[in-house]
């Protein structure tokens, strides 16, 4: 297929802004002027170093970071956050904090048992994680060292809608979210994100941390894994995923040109409420999520038939409409609409979910 053929709804990695494509490809033999690619450059070169600077200078703008927080550039995934959260931030014998409203949240808070003690303050595990439990029901530990949540359950397609009260540092898996609402990262202790779902290809982490937290790491923790190992070097400890730090550069330029992250947060809000007014109105599809704990980045759908979602998706991925599977824990349909899912693609998607109900009546 062309690629003006399809839409991606994949959940990560997904798809990235055209223009970034466009622009790291044009520069892929020669960035300018090096004769190098960026590929092939020293991390210690001047020309690394400024790309370096300035995607750093450009995520601090984009977000608001305060000059009480270091930005980050590390490797391992979202997934290594799990078991560098605790390391560092749980103290000997200390205690956190921890709401499981996903498959993610579940396996931070199983990695954090390994380290010191967890507290469960909330779980949606009984309603198989369609909603996100409220301040109230929140059960907090007094002097819990963190409290740990993931804003976008990218999964089960539920987000948080407020920011939890607690007098614990708040420890935020953003990967599925980040960028695409406003956030006061001031009420943060620490803020992470993989790259591959609204930034860059997947190989770089996004560590937002106020610099007090970093220091206090277990004996035990790897010298790589020890936040103030990162902050002392400027996260070239080692050599950084200099490709994907410069892809998230030019992200970032693209993202101003929306509106920044206010701007995107009204389209994403957009884009999300064209399919959700679609399914509610329709006989044959079912949100999976409840309406107040609706993700606006991915949409959980399903038709009412396991053998009619796996139709769907069949048949939408030979219109062009890629990857609308569901997860395999979860099952279903998932329409992914990250920042760079552009209106073309979601109106694409509700035209062929009018096309296919029309088709298949309840
Ligand atoms: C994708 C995702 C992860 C896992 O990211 P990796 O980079 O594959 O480790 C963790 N948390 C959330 C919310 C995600 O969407």
């Amino acid at each position: 297929m062309k690629r003006e053929e399809v839409f991606n709804f994949s959940a990560g990695p997904s798809v990235l802004p055209y223009d970034v494509l466009a622009s790291a490809g044009a520069e892929i033999l020669n960035y300018n002027g090096s004769g190098m690619s960026v590929m092939e450059m020293s991390h210690r070169s001047s020309f690394f170093q400024e790309i370096f600077d300035s995607t750093k200078a450009k995520l601090k703008a984009a977000l608001g970071v305060p000059d009480t927080h270091e930005i980050l550039f590390l490797q391992g995934g979202a997934s290594l956050q799990f078991s560098m959260v605790p390391l560092n931030l749980m103290g000997e014998d200390g205690t956190a904090d921890y709401a499981v409203t996903g498959n993610f949240s579940t396996v931070a808070m199983k990695e954090a048992k390994k380290y010191g003690h967890v507290n469960i303050a909330c779980s949606s595990e009984d309603e198989n994680h369609t909603y996100i439990p409220q301040q109230e029901a929140l059960k907090l530990t007094n002097g819990a060292k963190y409290f740990y949540y993931c804003a976008n359950n990218t999964i089960y397609g539920t987000a948080w809608n407020y920011v939890p009260r607690t007098d614990a540092p708040l420890v935020c898996d953003m990967s599925s979210e980040i960028l695409s609402r406003r956030v006061d990262v001031s009420k943060y202790g620490l803020i992470f994100a993989g790259a591959q779902k609204n930034m860059a290809p997947a190989g770089v982490t996004v560590v937002i941390i106020d610099k007090r937290l970093a220091g206090h790491e277990l004996p035990i923790t790897p010298l790589m894994l020890s936040y103030k190992t990162m902050i002392d070097k400027d996260s070239m400890y080692n050599t950084p995923p200099c490709w994907c730090i410069y892809v998230l550069g030019k992200t970032l330029d693209w993202l101003k040109g929306q509106g920044g992250v206010a701007g995107m947060e009204a389209i994403k809000h957009e884009k999300a409420a064209m399919v959700y007014d679609f399914i509610d109105n329709s006989k044959r599809y079912k949100g999976c999520a409840r309406p107040e704990a609706r993700s606006d980045m991915n949409i959980t759908f399903r038709t009412g038939d396991a053998d009619l979602d796996a139709a769907f998706a069949k048949e939408a991925q030979a219109n062009g409409l890629m990857n609308l599977k569901g997860h395999r824990s979860a099952g279903g349909l998932r329409a992914s609409l990250y920042n760079a899912q552009p209106m073309e693609g979601v109106q694409a998607l509700v035209k062929f979910m009018e096309k296919f109900e029309a088709e298949h009546h309840v």
